[in-house]
């Protein structure tokens, strides 16, 4: 028998060949060749369950994962064929629109996350934005939007694709989030709406929403300038309406026109779902949504793609009806929790301070070394994941704050109690190893004294 007839009897035929990779494969191989290939690959990368670095959901129920597995082959965007999925989204949007406040009917849609919900939102805000100024015969040459250094990067990607000159104010040393002082020397009348984030990115905290608000109910009085809010709570908008309840940040208040939030961070599904949701109706210009018929029926369409699976949609809304507002606010109160207990064993370790612990915040720790070192947060992420593979970041915040590195564990569904445990004592570990051998990631700074604040 020839090695390729063994291959043919035995299998594993990809364990002596190289993957295909530069050319287009002449040949084929056996389906299960393909998927040994694959899996023996991607066990090489980082394991979801350690990753403490993503918002991204990296666990869900299996009767969620039935329901994911068994409408793979489902395009969400046939309304005409699949009128029961769409439907299912059209419910998705109200009760998201309920769960945020709105006054009456309003108007949505589902997105691939919040980055194309951010994008849709904030070329609403372009387009309403120059219906005022053609309304009133002023020049609509030279849109800006306002926000903070504290947005996820998608905010500079929109306006640099959609041409809006971005206003960004700084941060600044113990100063993670804006408010209405900031916000306020940069308004005028090309401003097409002010950005507020519900949960940065960096530290898990909001903007002055109400602070931000009040500033611009008093610019439209004052000035005849109705500027809107976006909100990106692409993590906060599942968090807060469980954890804070009665904190505002929604359509509670007057300038907040819409809000983006991610389905697969704190909504608790897979990856590949956000949503935008709209206050009214007449915040989604008519000009952005589309009208076509290929699919056999017109319908109309408001998305940056088209073809894209129902599946993620499926499961948003199994989340919502299995576990209600009740069942989001026994998760979220369990992670909130868990990031407590984390917390308290990092200060009490003595090696680190927790950044704003005692604010409103997302389930997560945002914490750095205090005292001096030999090495820096940087060394620690490193050597925690070489120990124990952990995926613990450490970055540095945005300009002017960009002296402050932190290091950020968010907590999830799969950190457990015995999990965060351990952790603690991993990361103590990994400290004491450095103490040992001083730094091992080449850090920029050794040495440094840190202050304490925040
Ligand atoms: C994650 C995130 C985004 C981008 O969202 P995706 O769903 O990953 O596209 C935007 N803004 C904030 C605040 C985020 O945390």
């Amino acid at each position: 028998m020839t090695k390729r007839d063994d291959a043919a009897l035995f299998g594993n035929r990809f364990l002596t060949m190289p993957a295909p990779s530069e050319t287009f494969p002449e040949e084929g191989m056996a389906a299960t060749d393909a998927m040994r290939l694959l899996d023996v690959d991607l066990a090489m990368e980082g394991d979801p369950q350690r990753n403490l670095a993503t918002f991204v959901t990296t666990w869900m129920e299996p009767e969620a994962q039935r329901i994911i597995a068994e409408n793979l082959h489902r395009n969400f965007i046939d309304h005409a064929e699949y009128p029961i999925s769409a439907e299912i989204e059209q419910r998705c949007v109200r009760m998201l629109a309920d769960l945020f406040n709105a006054p009456g009917k309003t108007t949505g849609c589902r997105t691939q996350g919040s980055s194309e919900a951010i994008m849709l939102g904030a070329l609403s805000l372009k387009w309403k934005w120059r219906e005022r100024r053609q309304a009133a015969h002023l020049s609509v040459d030279r849109p800006n939007l306002i926000f903070g250094g504290d947005v996820h990067v998608v905010w500079e990607k929109f306006c640099r694709y959609f041409d809006v000159e971005p206003r960004i104010v700084p941060l600044a040393e113990g100063k993670y989030t804006i408010g209405p002082e900031d916000v306020e020397p940069h308004l005028d009348g090309n401003t097409i709406g002010v950005v507020a984030v519900l949960g940065t990115t960096f530290t898990g905290h909001k903007d002055d929403i109400v602070g931000i608000d009040k500033l611009l109910r008093d610019v439209r009085k004052e000035r005849d300038l109705d500027i809107p809010i976006h909100v990106d709570g692409a993590s906060g908008a599942f968090v807060w309406p469980f954890l804070y309840p009665d904190s505002k940040w929604d359509f509670r208040l007057e300038q907040v026109r819409s809000i983006n939030v991610s389905g697969h961070k704190y909504g608790l599904v897979y990856p590949g779902i956000g949503w935008l949701v709209f206050r009214e109706e007449s915040d989604l210009p008519k000009d952005l949504v589309f009208h076509e018929n290929y699919l056999g029926k017109t319908d109309a369409t408001f998305t940056l793609n088209f073809s894209t699976g129902a599946s993620m949609v499926l499961a948003q809304y199994y989340n919502f009806v299995r576990l209600g507002r009740q069942g989001y606010t026994y998760v979220m109160k369990m992670l909130q929790e868990n990031a407590h207990v984390l917390a308290d064993n990092l200060r009490s370790s003595g090696r680190f301070e927790v950044i704003g612990s005692d604010l409103e915040q997302l389930p997560l720790v945002a914490f750095r070394l205090v005292g001096e070192h030999a090495y820096d947060e940087s060394d620690v992420a490193w050597q925690l994941s070489a120990e124990r593979g952990w995926m613990v970041p450490a970055y540095t915040l945005p300009p002017n704050a960009e002296r402050v590195k932190i290091m950020r564990a968010l907590v999830k569904e799969t950190l457990s109690r015995e999990q965060i445990d351990r952790l603690s004592q991993d990361i103590s570990d990994a400290c004491r190893t450095l103490d040992d051998k001083g730094a091992t990631h080449g850090s920029e700074r050794a040495q440094v004294k840190r202050g304490t604040g925040y």
